[in-house]
């Protein structure tokens, strides 16, 4: 950003965020004939001109069906296919990459665990923890699954600022809890949850652990080993790579011991009308033609992630949500829906006497671009007694400018309904 009078001055000196804007053409784009301020990266991230030109090489030029061809493209479509999986094992520091299956984002990650997982391995009256400030992604799968076999859903609470309340999340694991599925980082109200912790006291009672890392993954760097989890779901989508990308981590034994969830081509390793032998992990999870420009595109991604200093960029994030955050708290009638202890990536707010919607409406024109409404958090929105929030959500390109921007768009929103 370059606009006059802002406040443009690199929060750290190791840490070029101009350049880095640089990479991702749409940034330079106008909206509205005013800069476009991006701060829509929780639902979904921009893409660097590496992704993009990463998806232009495999159709113009190595593009075909994965797996099955003898010929020089079909081999090498794969070759750059299945490259990624051991990109994802370097990025995430996972143990093997067949660990990786890939999806088509958290959401279908998580529901291949309940159905695949949940359906084989838990009973009627087992316990699933989740906790109050869940996406609807990690709460409905349960649901289906509580309706399909009789599980239970037990929800850990979540105090008035957004934090997780821990003795009360601890009193609700009991050797009946088989799982424990949280967030990483809420969507919502940007609280990180400890999830070391939370894999600890998991494994304590005898539960597998998964951590739901659609908005995670894009704000830290996680140890996929030292972590410990059982599975690790995640959004390529919103790891700056394409749509229809993203990938379930899951212990090698556990993924080994799970039955498919999906039949077809790709899945097995022989077929009669009598009986199918099944292929090993993860080919056993990929039934179908699977995205493979946009999977390779993904690796793309995961090449430029990993060659930025990710120290630096958490420490530009977090200084770029602490001067939003300064800023909007000194808007009188904003009201901040989300202030835990440990937060990333996102500032939810109200405007007193304002619809969300409006406010969304109206920021656009000025270039800012927030999303409005309830976030596929229903409950959250319900806990807090709101309908819905205006929701600024930031990426690694996200500039203490921008927050000059979003914070003048909405002293206008305010003077419209003065
Ligand atoms: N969980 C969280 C915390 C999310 O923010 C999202 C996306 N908003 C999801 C799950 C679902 O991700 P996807 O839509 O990419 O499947």
């Amino acid at each position: 950003m370059s606009t006059p009078g802002m406040n443009t001055k690199p929060a750290l000196p190791n840490f070029d965020v101009e350049a880095l804007r640089r990479d991702f053409p749409i940034l330079a784009r106008e909206i509205n004939g005013k800069p476009l301020v991006f701060l829509d990266s929780a639902a979904s991230a921009q893409k660097p001109r590496v992704v993009l030109e990463s998806l232009r090489k495999t159709y113009e030029e190595e593009y075909a069906n994965v797996h099955r061809g003898v010929y020089w493209l079909s081999a090498t479509a794969t070759k750059n296919y299945e490259n990624v999986r051991k990109k994802l094992k370097t990025f995430f520091n996972a143990k093997d990459e067949r660990e990786f299956v890939f999806t088509k984002g958290t959401t279908e990650g998580i529901n291949l665990v309940a159905q695949s997982w949940g359906r084989a391995f838990l009973k009627a009256g087992d316990e699933v923890l989740i906790t109050g400030l869940e996406h609807h992604s990690n709460i409905v799968p349960w649901q289906m699954l509580r309706d399909q076999i009789g599980i239970k859903l037990v929800v850990a609470p979540i105090d008035r600022n957004g934090n997780l309340i821990w003795e009360a999340f601890e009193k609700l694991l009991s050797a009946k809890t088989k799982l424990v599925a949280v967030a990483q980082v809420s969507n919502a109200l940007g609280t990180i949850l400890p999830i070391q912790d939370i894999v600890r006291a998991g494994h304590a009672v005898g539960a597998k652990v998964l951590i739901d890392a659609a908005q995670g993954a894009p704000h830290m760097r996680t140890d996929l080993q030292a972590l410990d989890a059982d599975f690790y779901a995640f959004s390529g989508h919103k790891l700056y790579g394409p749509t229809g990308t993203g990938a379930l981590w899951g212990k090698k034994e556990l993924l080994d011991a799970m039955p498919p969830w999906q039949g077809g081509g790709d899945m097995i390793k022989s077929v009669s009308f009598e009986k199918t032998d099944y292929a090993d992990v993860p080919a056993k999870f990929e039934a179908g033609t699977p995205n493979i420009a946009d999977v390779i595109a993904m690796g793309a991604a995961i090449d430029y992630l990993s060659a930025l200093p990710w120290d630096a960029i958490e420490a530009h994030e977090a200084d770029v949500l602490a001067y939003g955050t300064s800023l909007l708290k000194a808007i009188p009638g904003l009201r901040l829906i989300g202030e835990a202890d440990h937060k990333a990536g996102v500032m939810s707010f109200v405007l007193e006497g304002v619809h969300p919607h409006d406010i969304g409406t109206i920021l656009d024109q000025d270039g800012v671009s927030v999303r409005a409404g309830n976030h596929c958090a229903e409950p959250v929105m319900e806990f807090f007694g709101v309908p819905g929030t205006a929701r600024a959500s930031l990426g690694m390109y996200s500039t203490r400018a921008e927050m000059d921007a979003l914070a003048a768009a909405i002293r206008k929103v305010q003077e419209i309904f003065a």
